[in-house]
């Protein structure tokens, strides 16, 4: 059982038929959602205890006839079934209207972690498998069940199943209290609800709608929250040098003091970890079961471009000074609160595209009806809504993907795309069940995109901007990763790949969103549908894919490099002065005095630990892959069903560097990656 949810970056088809093949009736409960008080935390009780049941009745079968089907998948079986029934529970903590349920949704999920370290590191489980692997003949056992019990050995493996008694009774503690502290880490950053006071002279150059949204204070001022949404708005578009310097300071000062403790205790039952598991460091322990293997490689990945990028983000900055020096007479440096705004700045002179103008070609509603016509050709796919489908939250929709082919019911997903009061604060894709074949029938696999579009102001309705429909695609590549899978079981399905790979299909899709076709066709105005995006702004705006991409993968190198930094010491170290020395080497920006930003890098605290790389990683296979298409066309069904067969529905089952090479009928290399990054 992996993570349900994949982390963000630090960023209508309708169907041919309605016949029902398969497919839930409408109003039918598809997953559970109308919990009443205690009823998650009942569930999620009942279901840890059902699990230890049905565990102990497969440990109960005879040594010498325990084999791959009643031991093995048997297990696998168990976990999903637990899954099945506890994700949807512990969703609501991201989710749900009522607080109390998310508070329990909360604890149901860090029950589970719990749990979960203890069942995955008992000895009478790990010695059942073993006896049952030896039993099986792997020659009569095919590809998916020969990939589920190696895994399954890597894992326990580990978890220091391999150690004497005393030793992995140390691991399973340290696992459990490591567990603890990610849990407090990302609830204290849930919690943080500051924000800065700002005078109506500081909100000058801040959108009207903005403005318009922000809550006013009896003293005239307004509240500007440390909110995502309200964050980069309000970087990108105030003018107040001042004002962008308290926004930055509360942003890298979140949950600041409680969460850099935690933080520094976990890097520290990190090491201690990693030692017992005969792991040099945590990042070798981490990179083992990724693309990459070891530190090392990653460490030469990120090096390698290190010095490449030096160059191109030397002359993004030095173009954001001459900007900054323009209009702000005497400035002789760039500070760090304003790489931001000056670059929205320069993308507005030099490239005239303002984003608010572009902004109205998108509202949101639309927008996502047209994703799904480019999805649906490229996929070969239809989507339907469920009309009255029943929800968590009002707006919230419910779609079935049927195959264009045959018709053939597929899988569910949800839409959850308005920002509320305690929902999860930026977009991501949830597994909800994940896809896997039970006694010949392929369970529906179901997902939810959640995200947080700009809200309705004004009188206008949600209007995106470009980097919103860049973050639709994203994250709808995600969901479809993880529900037009096929893979036959639940740990090998979807999106649950190596952790360097997860981004790439979504990474890949973002292509789409820069090619002047595709945009247009995304577009039209909200006050008239027909009027598309201008021809001259979409040539301009895809002038600005290569904007500033040297500052901005800078950027993720950085954050690559710390995280790799902070898990590679074999001794105690300052995560907030090595991320601040860091910072100054890369960027070459004086970092600003007095904040914390590893307390807010949720990340390196939510499964991306020794991970963070992933994303640059992962983009190397995702513009490698995207070549194919831009040979083939962007709608090209044909190649966009092989993508389907060869890399979406396998999901884990091959590695993979394996599904690669098969999709592009080459070795995948970092050619187009380099290109991207204009680098030669
Ligand atoms: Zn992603």
């Amino acid at each position: 059982m992996k993570k349900i949810l994949v982390l963000p970056l630090l960023v209508v088809a309708c169907s041919t038929g309605t016949t029902n093949n398969g497919a839930n009736t409408v109003g039918e409960t598809i997953i559970k959602f109308d919990y009443r008080p205690k009823e998650i935390t009942q569930i999620c009780d009942e279901q840890m205890k059902l699990t230890d049941r049905r565990v102990a009745e497969v440990l109960k079968i005879p040594k010498t006839e325990k084999n791959f089907l009643n031991t093995i998948e048997a297990f696998e079986t168990i976990l999903a079934d637990l899954s099945d029934k506890s994700t949807p529970a512990s969703f609501m903590y991201y989710v749900s209207l009522n607080k109390e349920l998310r508070k329990e949704g909360e604890q149901c999920e860090s029950a589970l972690s719990q749990y979960l370290v203890g069942l995955t590191s008992r000895r009478d489980v790990y010695d059942a498998f073993v006896l049952a692997d030896k039993n099986s003949d792997h020659k009569k056992l095919d590809v998916a069940q020969n990939r589920l019990i190696e895994e399954t050995a890597k894992a326990f493996r580990k978890n220091g199943l391999f150690l004497p008694d005393g030793e992995l009774r140390k691991v399973k503690e340290l696992r459990q209290k490591l567990a603890n502290l990610e849990t407090e880490f990302s609830s204290n950053l849930n919690e943080v609800a500051d924000f800065i006071e700002v005078t109506k002279a500081e909100t000058e150059g801040l959108p009207e709608s903005m403005v318009a949204r922000l809550e006013k204070l009896p003293n005239g001022n307004y509240k500007v929250t440390v909110k995502a949404t309200d964050y980069t708005q309000f970087m990108e578009n105030a003018k107040n040098s001042d004002a962008r310097r308290r926004m930055a300071e509360k942003w890298e000062n979140r949950a600041a003091e409680k969460n850099t403790k935690l933080f520094e205790e976990a890097l520290g039952l990190r090491r201690e970890i990693a030692k017992l598991l005969k792991f040099k460091t945590w990042a070798d322990y981490r990179t083992e079961d990724h693309m990459a293997k070891n530190a090392k490689t990653v460490n030469t990945f990120l090096e390698g471009l290190r010095g490449k990028l030096a160059i191109k983000n030397k002359k993004d900055l030095a173009d954001l000074l001459k900007l900054k020096k323009q209009m702000e007479p005497g400035a002789t440096k760039l500070n760090a609160w304003d790489g931001t705004y000056y670059a929205n700045q320069l993308k507005k002179k030099d490239y005239s595209v303002d984003e608010e103008i572009v902004r109205e070609y998108f509202p949101s509603g639309a927008t996502v009806e047209r994703m799904f016509d480019v999805y649906s050709k490229l996929l070969s796919v239809n989507f339907v809504q469920i009309k009255d489908a029943k929800t968590w939250a009002p707006d919230v929709k419910l779609y079935e993907i049927r195959d264009a082919k045959d018709n053939h019911f597929i899988a569910y997903f949800y839409t959850d795309f308005i920002p509320r009061e305690g929902k999860y604060g930026h977009a991501a894709a949830f597994t909800l069940k994940a896809g896997r074949l039970v006694k010949g029938k392929y369970v529906t696999p179901v997902s939810a995109i959640v995200a947080n579009f700009n809200p309705p102001a004004n009188g206008r309705p949600s209007l995106l901007a470009h980097e919103e429909v860049e973050t639709l695609f994203h994250e709808f590549g995600h969901i479809m990763h993880q529900t037009l899978t096929l893979a036959p079981y639940a740990s090998l399905s979807g999106s649950s790949v190596a952790q360097d790979f997860v981004e790439a299909p979504s990474q890949m899709l973002e292509n789409w969103v820069w090619d002047p076709k595709i945009l247009k066709s995304l577009s039209g105005h909200y006050l008239d549908p027909n009027k598309k995006l201008p021809d001259d702004l979409i040539k301009q705006l895809v002038k600005t894919h290569d904007f500033n991409c040297g500052y901005f993968y800078t950027r993720q190198l950085l954050f690559g490099i710390f995280d790799m930094k902070m898990h590679s010491s074999l001794k105690e170290i300052d995560p907030t002065e090595t991320y601040k020395d860091l910072y100054k080497e890369l960027t070459t920006i004086d970092p600003l005095p007095n904040t914390h930003f590893p307390a807010t890098f949720g990340h390196l605290m939510g499964g991306y630990d020794a991970g963070y790389y992933g994303y640059l990683w992962s983009e190397v296979f995702a513009e490698d892959m995207f070549t194919q298409f831009e040979k083939a066309g962007l709608l090209n069904s044909s190649m966009g069903r092989n993508y389907r067969t060869i890399i979406l529905e396998q999901g884990d089952v091959y590695p993979a560097d394996k599904l690669l090479e098969k999709f592009l009928k080459r070795k995948p290399n970092n050619k187009a990656f380099f290109k991207r990054l204009g680098i030669s």
